[in-house]
Protein backbone atom coordinates (compact mmCIF):
# COMPACT_ATOMS: atom_id res chain seq x y z
CA UNK A 1 0.00 0.00 0.00
CA UNK A 2 1.35 3.53 -0.52
CA UNK A 3 -0.11 6.72 1.29
CA UNK A 4 0.49 9.87 0.38
CA UNK A 5 1.06 12.82 2.63
CA UNK A 6 -2.08 14.35 1.33
CA UNK A 7 -4.20 13.98 -1.99
CA UNK A 8 -6.56 17.24 -2.67
CA UNK A 9 -8.08 15.36 -5.71
CA UNK A 10 -9.58 13.38 -2.95
CA UNK A 11 -11.17 16.80 -1.29
CA UNK A 12 -12.41 18.17 -4.54
CA UNK A 13 -13.82 14.69 -5.76
CA UNK A 14 -15.85 14.71 -2.27
CA UNK A 15 -17.61 18.18 -3.38
CA UNK A 16 -16.64 17.62 -7.20
CA UNK A 17 -20.27 19.13 -8.24
CA UNK A 18 -20.62 22.06 -5.68
CA UNK A 19 -16.82 23.65 -6.48
CA UNK A 20 -17.52 22.86 -9.86
CA UNK A 21 -20.62 24.75 -9.87
CA UNK A 22 -18.88 28.11 -8.27
CA UNK A 23 -16.26 28.25 -10.36
CA UNK A 24 -18.66 27.88 -13.60
CA UNK A 25 -20.38 30.55 -12.45
CA UNK A 26 -17.91 32.79 -11.80
CA UNK A 27 -16.44 32.30 -14.93
CA UNK A 28 -19.69 32.65 -16.29
CA UNK A 29 -20.71 36.27 -14.32
CA UNK A 30 -17.93 38.24 -16.33
CA UNK A 31 -16.67 39.54 -13.03
CA UNK A 32 -13.24 38.12 -11.72
CA UNK A 33 -11.60 41.11 -9.05
CA UNK A 34 -13.85 42.60 -6.08
CA UNK A 35 -17.31 41.60 -6.71
CA UNK A 36 -20.62 39.93 -5.10
CA UNK A 37 -18.58 36.62 -4.57
CA UNK A 38 -15.39 37.94 -2.17
CA UNK A 39 -18.55 40.45 -0.37
CA UNK A 40 -20.36 37.05 -0.02
CA UNK A 41 -17.23 35.00 1.39
CA UNK A 42 -15.99 37.90 3.91
CA UNK A 43 -19.54 38.30 5.13
CA UNK A 44 -19.78 34.74 5.75
CA UNK A 45 -16.45 34.30 6.96
CA UNK A 46 -17.24 37.10 9.42
CA UNK A 47 -20.37 35.30 10.83
CA UNK A 48 -18.56 32.49 11.57
CA UNK A 49 -16.89 34.01 13.64
CA UNK A 50 -19.02 36.07 15.14
CA UNK A 51 -17.12 39.38 14.07
CA UNK A 52 -17.63 42.79 12.68
CA UNK A 53 -15.11 42.00 9.80
CA UNK A 54 -13.44 40.19 7.68
CA UNK A 55 -11.00 41.70 4.55
CA UNK A 56 -10.21 38.76 1.89
CA UNK A 57 -6.45 39.23 0.79
CA UNK A 58 -4.10 37.31 -1.88
CA UNK A 59 -2.61 34.59 0.45
CA UNK A 60 -2.38 34.18 4.34
CA UNK A 61 1.42 36.10 4.29
CA UNK A 62 -0.01 39.28 3.40
CA UNK A 63 -2.47 38.63 5.56
CA UNK A 64 -0.58 38.98 8.44
CA UNK A 65 1.46 41.71 7.35
CA UNK A 66 -1.18 43.77 6.66
CA UNK A 67 -2.42 43.19 9.88
CA UNK A 68 0.59 44.11 11.95
CA UNK A 69 0.90 46.98 9.11
CA UNK A 70 -2.57 48.32 9.77
CA UNK A 71 -1.66 48.42 13.84
CA UNK A 72 0.94 50.68 13.13
CA UNK A 73 3.83 48.33 13.48
CA UNK A 74 6.98 49.20 11.30
CA UNK A 75 10.52 49.88 11.19
CA UNK A 76 11.93 50.37 14.70
CA UNK A 77 9.57 48.41 16.38
CA UNK A 78 9.77 44.54 18.14
CA UNK A 79 7.31 41.53 17.56
CA UNK A 80 7.34 38.78 19.60
CA UNK A 81 6.91 35.33 17.49
CA UNK A 82 7.38 31.40 18.51
CA UNK A 83 10.72 30.35 16.88
CA UNK A 84 8.51 26.85 15.75
CA UNK A 85 6.43 28.27 12.97
CA UNK A 86 6.29 28.16 9.67
CA UNK A 87 8.54 31.22 8.38
CA UNK A 88 5.84 33.24 6.72
CA UNK A 89 5.11 34.51 10.26
CA UNK A 90 7.86 36.08 10.89
CA UNK A 91 8.46 37.40 7.44
CA UNK A 92 5.45 39.29 7.68
CA UNK A 93 6.63 40.93 10.42
CA UNK A 94 10.46 41.39 8.80
CA UNK A 95 8.36 42.30 5.33
CA UNK A 96 6.91 46.08 7.36
CA UNK A 97 10.42 46.82 8.17
CA UNK A 98 9.62 45.47 12.39
CA UNK A 99 11.86 43.03 14.09
CA UNK A 100 10.83 39.27 15.10
CA UNK A 101 11.65 38.61 18.59
CA UNK A 102 11.94 34.64 18.72
CA UNK A 103 11.02 32.97 21.85
CA UNK A 104 10.21 29.80 23.13
CA UNK A 105 7.22 27.33 22.50
CA UNK A 106 5.32 25.74 25.41
CA UNK A 107 4.73 21.55 24.94
CA UNK A 108 1.28 22.26 22.72
CA UNK A 109 3.25 23.82 20.03
CA UNK A 110 1.77 27.28 20.59
CA UNK A 111 3.53 29.88 21.61
CA UNK A 112 5.07 30.44 25.80
CA UNK A 113 3.79 33.01 27.50
CA UNK A 114 7.00 32.95 29.94
CA UNK A 115 9.04 33.04 26.76
CA UNK A 116 6.90 36.39 25.58
CA UNK A 117 7.11 38.17 29.04
CA UNK A 118 11.17 37.84 28.91
CA UNK A 119 11.25 39.08 25.33
CA UNK A 120 9.11 42.46 25.89
CA UNK A 121 11.59 45.40 25.59
CA UNK A 122 10.04 49.26 24.86
CA UNK A 123 10.08 48.40 21.58
CA UNK A 124 7.77 45.40 21.86
CA UNK A 125 4.55 46.81 19.81
CA UNK A 126 2.71 43.20 19.76
CA UNK A 127 2.38 39.26 20.21
CA UNK A 128 2.02 36.89 17.54
CA UNK A 129 0.20 34.16 18.88
CA UNK A 130 0.58 31.11 16.07
CA UNK A 131 -2.40 28.18 16.79
CA UNK A 132 0.31 25.56 15.01
CA UNK A 133 -0.74 22.64 13.45
CA UNK A 134 -4.73 23.47 14.52
CA UNK A 135 -3.69 23.81 17.83
CA UNK A 136 -5.06 26.83 20.17
CA UNK A 137 -2.41 28.74 21.74
CA UNK A 138 -2.73 29.32 25.54
CA UNK A 139 -5.12 32.30 24.94
CA UNK A 140 -5.95 33.49 28.80
CA UNK A 141 -2.49 34.09 29.46
CA UNK A 142 -1.44 35.34 26.05
CA UNK A 143 -3.99 38.11 26.48
CA UNK A 144 -3.39 39.10 29.74
CA UNK A 145 0.06 39.60 29.15
CA UNK A 146 -0.77 41.70 26.33
CA UNK A 147 -3.37 44.18 28.18
CA UNK A 148 -0.68 44.10 30.98
CA UNK A 149 2.10 45.48 29.01
CA UNK A 150 -0.12 47.46 26.21
CA UNK A 151 0.87 44.75 23.60
CA UNK A 152 -1.13 44.26 20.53
CA UNK A 153 -2.03 40.12 20.18
CA UNK A 154 -1.85 38.95 16.38
CA UNK A 155 -3.34 35.55 15.98
CA UNK A 156 -1.96 33.52 13.09
CA UNK A 157 -5.15 31.37 12.15
CA UNK A 158 -3.61 29.74 9.18
CA UNK A 159 -3.41 26.22 10.19
CA UNK A 160 -6.61 26.83 12.60
CA UNK A 161 -9.89 27.24 10.80
CA UNK A 162 -12.72 26.19 13.25
CA UNK A 163 -9.93 25.34 16.21
CA UNK A 164 -11.53 26.60 20.17
CA UNK A 165 -10.30 27.59 22.94
CA UNK A 166 -12.32 27.72 25.99
CA UNK A 167 -15.30 27.28 23.31
CA UNK A 168 -14.37 30.78 21.49
CA UNK A 169 -12.77 30.20 18.02
CA UNK A 170 -9.35 31.16 17.40
CA UNK A 171 -8.86 34.48 15.59
CA UNK A 172 -11.43 36.35 17.81
CA UNK A 173 -9.05 36.88 20.79
CA UNK A 174 -6.60 39.09 19.59
CA UNK A 175 -6.53 42.54 17.52
CA UNK A 176 -6.53 40.72 14.54
CA UNK A 177 -6.97 36.96 13.12
CA UNK A 178 -5.00 36.15 9.99
CA UNK A 179 -5.85 32.68 8.06
CA UNK A 180 -4.20 31.28 5.07
CA UNK A 181 -6.50 29.70 2.16
CA UNK A 182 -3.39 27.81 0.70
CA UNK A 183 -5.21 24.73 -0.54
CA UNK A 184 -4.01 21.80 1.92
CA UNK A 185 -5.42 24.64 4.72
CA UNK A 186 -8.65 23.55 7.01
CA UNK A 187 -10.08 25.85 4.58
CA UNK A 188 -8.58 25.95 1.17
CA UNK A 189 -9.27 27.90 -1.58
CA UNK A 190 -8.15 26.48 -5.09
CA UNK A 191 -5.06 28.78 -5.22
CA UNK A 192 -3.52 31.52 -3.18
CA UNK A 193 -6.27 33.60 -0.74
CA UNK A 194 -6.17 34.78 2.96
CA UNK A 195 -8.12 36.50 5.59
CA UNK A 196 -7.37 39.25 8.31
CA UNK A 197 -10.81 38.79 11.00
CA UNK A 198 -11.08 41.84 13.13
CA UNK A 199 -13.88 43.45 15.34
CA UNK A 200 -11.87 47.14 15.04
CA UNK A 201 -13.43 49.31 11.85
CA UNK A 202 -10.16 51.41 11.59
CA UNK A 203 -8.20 47.84 10.99
CA UNK A 204 -10.10 46.18 8.53
CA UNK A 205 -10.67 49.92 6.68
CA UNK A 206 -6.72 50.06 6.75
CA UNK A 207 -6.29 46.01 5.16
CA UNK A 208 -8.71 47.19 2.60
CA UNK A 209 -6.94 49.84 1.64
CA UNK A 210 -3.51 48.05 1.72
CA UNK A 211 -4.62 45.22 -0.23
CA UNK A 212 -6.37 47.86 -2.94
CA UNK A 213 -3.36 49.97 -3.83
CA UNK A 214 -4.37 52.24 -0.45
CA UNK A 215 -6.86 53.10 -1.68
CA UNK A 216 -10.62 52.74 -0.35
CA UNK A 217 -12.26 55.16 -3.50
CA UNK A 218 -11.09 54.65 -6.81
CA UNK A 219 -8.11 57.17 -7.89
CA UNK A 220 -7.89 58.10 -4.53
CA UNK A 221 -4.87 56.58 -3.08
CA UNK A 222 -4.13 58.01 0.60
CA UNK A 223 -1.82 55.52 1.89
CA UNK A 224 1.28 53.41 0.46
CA UNK A 225 -0.50 50.21 -0.86
CA UNK A 226 0.12 46.87 -2.90
CA UNK A 227 -2.09 44.75 -5.32
CA UNK A 228 -3.51 42.07 -2.97
CA UNK A 229 -6.69 40.71 -3.17
CA UNK A 230 -8.75 37.21 -3.00
CA UNK A 231 -10.13 37.07 -6.67
CA UNK A 232 -13.61 36.00 -7.34
CA UNK A 233 -12.96 32.72 -8.12
CA UNK A 234 -11.28 31.62 -4.79
CA UNK A 235 -13.68 33.59 -2.74
CA UNK A 236 -16.47 30.95 -4.74
CA UNK A 237 -14.45 28.12 -4.23
CA UNK A 238 -13.33 29.31 -0.71
CA UNK A 239 -17.18 29.30 0.35
CA UNK A 240 -17.76 25.73 -0.77
CA UNK A 241 -15.09 25.00 1.70
CA UNK A 242 -16.19 27.08 4.17
CA UNK A 243 -19.46 25.31 4.23
CA UNK A 244 -18.03 21.86 5.06
CA UNK A 245 -15.88 23.75 7.46
CA UNK A 246 -17.08 21.17 10.54
CA UNK A 247 -17.32 18.13 8.41
CA UNK A 248 -13.30 18.14 7.80
CA UNK A 249 -12.59 19.27 11.00
CA UNK A 250 -14.11 16.43 12.13
CA UNK A 251 -13.25 14.03 9.35
CA UNK A 252 -9.50 15.25 10.80
CA UNK A 253 -10.59 14.44 14.33
CA UNK A 254 -11.56 10.81 13.80
CA UNK A 255 -8.52 9.69 12.10
CA UNK A 256 -6.23 11.70 14.54
CA UNK A 257 -7.75 9.88 17.56
CA UNK A 258 -7.53 6.30 15.41
CA UNK A 259 -3.91 7.20 15.52
CA UNK A 260 -3.97 8.47 19.37
CA UNK A 261 -5.59 4.99 20.01
CA UNK A 262 -4.23 2.65 18.02
CA UNK A 263 -0.16 4.14 17.97
CA UNK A 264 1.53 2.35 20.62
CA UNK A 265 5.36 2.18 20.62
CA UNK A 266 7.83 3.84 23.12
CA UNK A 267 9.54 5.59 20.60
CA UNK A 268 6.93 7.81 19.01
CA UNK A 269 5.49 10.40 21.54
CA UNK A 270 1.91 11.37 20.50
CA UNK A 271 0.62 14.92 20.99
CA UNK A 272 -0.45 16.48 24.09
CA UNK A 273 -3.51 17.88 23.99
CA UNK A 274 -4.50 21.33 25.55
CA UNK A 275 -7.00 21.29 28.10
CA UNK A 276 -10.27 22.81 27.50
CA UNK A 277 -9.27 23.47 23.54
CA UNK A 278 -10.56 21.98 20.12
CA UNK A 279 -7.47 21.15 18.02
CA UNK A 280 -8.89 20.84 14.17
CA UNK A 281 -5.00 18.32 13.31
CA UNK A 282 -4.44 20.56 10.30
CA UNK A 283 -1.22 18.30 11.55
CA UNK A 284 -0.81 14.83 13.28
CA UNK A 285 2.68 15.99 14.99
CA UNK A 286 4.14 13.19 16.67
CA UNK A 287 7.87 13.38 18.46
CA UNK A 288 10.41 10.99 18.24
CA UNK A 289 14.32 10.69 18.94
CA UNK A 290 15.35 9.43 16.15
CA UNK A 291 13.05 10.79 14.00
CA UNK A 292 15.09 10.58 10.68
CA UNK A 293 15.28 7.34 11.01
CA UNK A 294 11.35 6.95 11.75
CA UNK A 295 11.19 8.90 8.69
CA UNK A 296 13.11 6.55 6.63
CA UNK A 297 11.40 4.00 7.96
CA UNK A 298 7.96 4.77 6.87
CA UNK A 299 9.17 5.97 3.54
CA UNK A 300 10.51 2.16 3.13
CA UNK A 301 7.38 1.05 3.47
CA UNK A 302 5.53 3.80 1.17
CA UNK A 303 4.57 6.07 3.63
CA UNK A 304 4.64 9.50 2.77
CA UNK A 305 5.45 11.75 6.57
CA UNK A 306 7.01 15.50 6.75
CA UNK A 307 8.56 17.50 8.85
CA UNK A 308 7.26 20.59 10.25
CA UNK A 309 9.71 22.37 10.30
CA UNK A 310 12.98 21.47 10.47
CA UNK A 311 14.89 24.82 10.54
CA UNK A 312 13.58 26.78 13.68
CA UNK A 313 12.92 30.48 12.67
CA UNK A 314 16.01 31.62 14.52
CA UNK A 315 18.32 29.37 12.87
CA UNK A 316 16.66 30.30 9.54
CA UNK A 317 19.87 31.36 7.15
CA UNK A 318 17.32 34.79 6.32
CA UNK A 319 17.39 35.88 10.27
CA UNK A 320 21.18 35.27 10.31
CA UNK A 321 21.70 38.71 10.95
CA UNK A 322 19.80 38.76 14.02
CA UNK A 323 22.21 36.94 15.46
CA UNK A 324 20.79 33.91 17.39
CA UNK A 325 22.71 30.75 17.93
CA UNK A 326 21.43 27.08 17.91
CA UNK A 327 20.86 26.47 22.03
CA UNK A 328 18.96 29.62 22.68
CA UNK A 329 15.51 28.25 22.33
CA UNK A 330 15.63 24.70 23.32
CA UNK A 331 12.20 23.54 23.26
CA UNK A 332 11.57 25.19 19.70
CA UNK A 333 14.86 23.56 18.42
CA UNK A 334 13.87 20.15 19.71
CA UNK A 335 10.80 20.00 17.93
CA UNK A 336 12.37 20.49 14.74
CA UNK A 337 15.13 17.65 15.50
CA UNK A 338 12.13 15.70 16.70
CA UNK A 339 9.00 16.19 14.88
CA UNK A 340 7.12 14.13 12.19
CA UNK A 341 3.57 15.00 10.30
CA UNK A 342 1.73 11.62 9.75
CA UNK A 343 -0.81 11.74 6.72
CA UNK A 344 -4.17 13.21 7.80
CA UNK A 345 -6.61 14.89 5.28
CA UNK A 346 -10.24 15.03 4.32
CA UNK A 347 -10.47 11.78 1.92
CA UNK A 348 -7.77 9.75 3.21
CA UNK A 349 -8.73 6.03 3.13
CA UNK A 350 -9.31 4.42 6.34
CA UNK A 351 -7.23 1.19 5.33
CA UNK A 352 -4.20 3.81 4.91
CA UNK A 353 -4.95 5.17 8.33
CA UNK A 354 -4.57 1.53 9.67
CA UNK A 355 -1.48 0.71 7.87
CA UNK A 356 0.67 4.40 8.87
CA UNK A 357 -0.62 2.85 12.72
CA UNK A 358 0.34 -0.40 12.14
CA UNK A 359 3.86 0.10 10.32
CA UNK A 360 4.22 3.14 13.24
CA UNK A 361 4.07 0.34 15.65
CA UNK A 362 6.64 -1.48 13.69
CA UNK A 363 9.36 0.40 14.14
CA UNK A 364 12.05 -0.70 16.41
C1 LIG B 1 0.46 28.59 5.46
C2 LIG B 1 0.92 29.46 6.55
C3 LIG B 1 1.15 30.83 6.38
C4 LIG B 1 1.17 31.51 5.05
O1 LIG B 1 0.07 31.34 4.25
P1 LIG B 1 0.17 31.49 2.65
O2 LIG B 1 -1.24 31.56 2.23
O3 LIG B 1 0.89 30.29 2.15
O4 LIG B 1 0.93 32.75 2.37
C5 LIG B 1 1.45 31.59 7.51
N1 LIG B 1 1.56 31.03 8.72
C6 LIG B 1 1.39 29.71 8.92
C7 LIG B 1 1.52 29.17 10.30
C8 LIG B 1 1.08 28.88 7.84
O5 LIG B 1 0.92 27.57 8.05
Amino acid sequence: MKVEFTVLGRLYTKYQSEYEEAVLRILRSGWYILGNELTKFENDFAAYHGVKHCAGVGNGLDALCFAVSALGIGPGDEVIVQANTYIATALAVSETGAIPVFVEADKFFGIDPEGIEKAITEKTKSIMAVHLYGQPCNMDQIMEIGNKHNLHVIEDCAQAHGAKYKGKLVGTFGDAGCFSFYPTKPVGAMGDAGAVITNSNELDDKVRMIRNYGSKVKYKHEIIGINSRMDEIQAAVTCVALKHIEEGNGERRAIAQKYLDGIKNPKVVLPDLRPDSEHVYHVFAVLCEERDRLHDFLEENNIHAQIHYPIPCHLAGCYSSLGSKSGKIPTAESFAKQELSLPIYVGMPEDEVDYVIETINRFK
